[in-house]
């Protein structure tokens, strides 16, 4: 049975940190769905999402395991629709640990047989986040070697 791992997250942007993630995943799953979601606690994109769909799509257009899908739902629930029977997240540090620890054990309760796995960032990516890619973006910063395609 092919290994499907969802990989799920606002995405505003997607960086250099969420690929290598994604690549780093790629050793481990044989699939890799990236799944955009519309989070509640954040419902106001500065990215809007087809915009990111395209973006993501064109970054592994040469990586046939990758796709990209956009949802608004629970993720566990997405997850159980595509048969996929692991969350893959990327951790920077504690902040992100107990963000994870707690979604990890929602998503356990949700459902049971699925796992969350977390790959360490990689130290060159470790600083690397959205909200500051959209702080220095709206500020007309150049954000270009943080992001893996062209806005
Ligand atoms: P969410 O809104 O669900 O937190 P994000 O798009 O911010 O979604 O992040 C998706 C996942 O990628 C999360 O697990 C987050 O911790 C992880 N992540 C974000 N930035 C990095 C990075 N630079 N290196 C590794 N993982 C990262």
């Amino acid at each position: 049975m092919k290994k499907i791992a969802l990989f799920p997250g606002s995405f505003d942007p997607f960086t250099k940190g969420h690929e290598d993630i994604v690549l780093r995943g790629l050793k481990l799953f044989d699939e890799i769905i990236i799944a955009i979601g519309y989070n509640s606690a954040k419902s106001d994109r500065y990215f809007k999402i087809d915009f990111m769909k395209e973006r993501i799509e064109s970054t592994f257009k040469h990586l046939p395991q990758i796709s990209v899908q956009t949802y608004s739902k629970l993720t566990a629930e997405f997850a159980r629709e595509n048969q996929a029977k692991f969350l893959l997240r990327g951790l920077r540090n504690t902040t992100d640990f107990e963000y994870e620890n707690t979604i990890a054990q929602v998503n356990k309760h949700l459902h049971s047989e699925l796992e969350s796995i977390f790959l360490i960032t990689s130290p060159p990516y470790a600083s690397i986040s959205s909200s500051i890619i959209r702080e220095v973006h709206r500020y007309g910063g150049d954000v270009s070697a943080m992001l893996p395609y062209s806005l």
